[in-house]
């Protein structure tokens, strides 16, 4: 599968910072970790935290997935609002669910002070817009629902997204004070980096032909001819799952975002990640040098060069998005890109155990809250180790 168009934002940006060796010998540990994402790099962190011998694996260089391509919006705010997940999933899964995507952000903000990471992850507040006149009351339910379960929410009506974020067209809008936003490529560097020293083994460009169960063991195969042996594995593999379970479990979907030219932005909107309630959504952000980012046009998953194919027109679309919503806005996009995106039928991520894979655990966050789904995964790869339950594991396993 490809996963990202040739130029993600960030590893222009960043350039190549770490590359690491392949597998060249025969390797025996407590934990393989395969997939260097960002949920890979948490997974293999939460394991070294454990106490277990990890080796983390990927086929491609390190945080060249999704994670490079990703727009590094960290919002408590699930795709499916919490009222709609209320009716898909009960209160207490869709509540704790958002509380978790919550307590994910700030769980990041701690791990990126502590890793001295040069992410510029920075707290942000979130805007959710309302598009059209027939959604208002439906998003002001939303609004009373999120505020009685205790998130702090305000309600903007037109008149103040227009004075306070010069943000035009717009009904009205849910303003949260939960949000943030980094680059998650950077992140995923710098903590692998960070448990380099504290003993993980990483490897690149290392592709797996088979895995064998046997003797209570794993025997992973790579491409080269040589035999990775391990007690446990975790999977991270982003959108490629869908190459290894055949459940029909996830929509993928091809999704685009540009990079506008630097200190053209509107600065009202520097503390504030938005998004809005059209279908598919769109959303814009600003990074710390000054550009504006505007993702969405999502279309269903189609081959690499159709994806390539659509680049031009996504673009034009996104840059009319931009300039019809911020006034006095005229953006002249610097980068292009598209990448993967996975939609599930609640909005929520597959993380745990399959019953096709003895001794494993997947960590599979999809749609747009991936990144604090991997963070949650972090807390319920320690309970998997320990035997123990973990509160989020009915909402996010498998055959739900
Ligand atoms: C344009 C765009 C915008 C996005 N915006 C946001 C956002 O604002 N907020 C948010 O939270 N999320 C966002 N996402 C989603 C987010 O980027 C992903 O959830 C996240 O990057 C997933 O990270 P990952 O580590 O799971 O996957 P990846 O980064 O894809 O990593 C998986 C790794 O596994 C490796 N791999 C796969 N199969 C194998 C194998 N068999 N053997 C060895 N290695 C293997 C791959 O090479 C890859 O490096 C966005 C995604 C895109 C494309």
């Amino acid at each position: 599968m490809n996963l990202t168009s040739n130029e993600p934002f960030w590893l222009l940006k960043n350039g190549i910072i770490n590359s690491y060796p392949s597998v060249s010998k025969n390797i025996s540990t407590d934990i393989v970790v395969i997939g260097a994402g960002i949920t890979g790099s948490l997974a293999a962190h939460q394991c070294i935290n454990d106490g277990y011998k990890v080796v983390i694996i990927d086929k491609r260089e390190v945080a060249n997935g999704s994670t490079s391509a990703s727009t590094c919006m960290l919002q408590y705010e699930i795709d499916v609002p919490l009222n709609r997940l209320i009716e898909k999933i009960g209160e207490d899964g869709a509540v704790t669910s958002y509380k978790a995507c919550s307590k994910a952000i700030d769980d990041l903000e701690k791990l990126n002070i502590k890793i001295k990471s040069g992410s510029g992850f920075k707290k942000k507040d979130s805007l959710y817009l309302v598009n059209y006149e027939k959604d208002l009351q439906e998003m002001q339910a939303e609004f009373e629902t999120r505020k009685k379960f205790g998130f702090d929410v305000k309600w903007l009506d037109n008149q103040q997204l227009i004075k306070q974020y010069k943000l035009s067209g717009f009904k009205g809008g849910i303003l949260s004070k939960q949000a943030a936003s980094f680059d998650s490529f950077r992140f995923t560097h710098d903590l692998l980096a960070y448990n380099l020293k504290r003993g993980l083994k990483i490897y690149d460009k290392t592709a797996i032909l088979k895995r064998i169960n046997y003797g209570g063991k794993i025997h992973f195969k790579t491409v080269d001819g040589f035999t990775v042996t391990t007690n446990k594995v975790i999977y991270c593999v982003g959108f490629e799952a869908t190459e290894l379970i055949d459940d029909n479990f996830v929509n993928i979907l091809n999704t685009y975002a540009i990079a506008g030219e630097q200190n053209v932005i509107n600065k009202e909107l520097n503390n504030t990640l938005v998004w809005d309630s059209s279908k598919p959504y769109h959303y814009m952000r600003t990074t710390d040098d000054n550009r504006l980012l505007v993702g969405g046009e999502d279309e269903k998953y189609s081959t690499p060069d159709k994806k390539l194919s659509l680049l031009g027109k996504k673009t034009k679309a996104l840059v009319k998005y931009a300039n019809n919503s911020i006034l006095n806005l005229n953006i002249k996009p610097d980068f292009a890109w598209c990448g993967s995106f996975g939609e599930t039928k609640d909005g929520l991520p597959y993380i745990g155990t399959h019953k096709k894979f003895p001794n494993s655990f997947f960590v599979l966050g999809f749609g747009g809250n991936g990144i604090t789904f991997s963070v949650s995964g972090m807390e319920m790869i320690s309970a998997w180790l320990k035997g123990e339950e973990h509160q989020l594991q009915k909402f996010f396993k498998f055959g739900r």
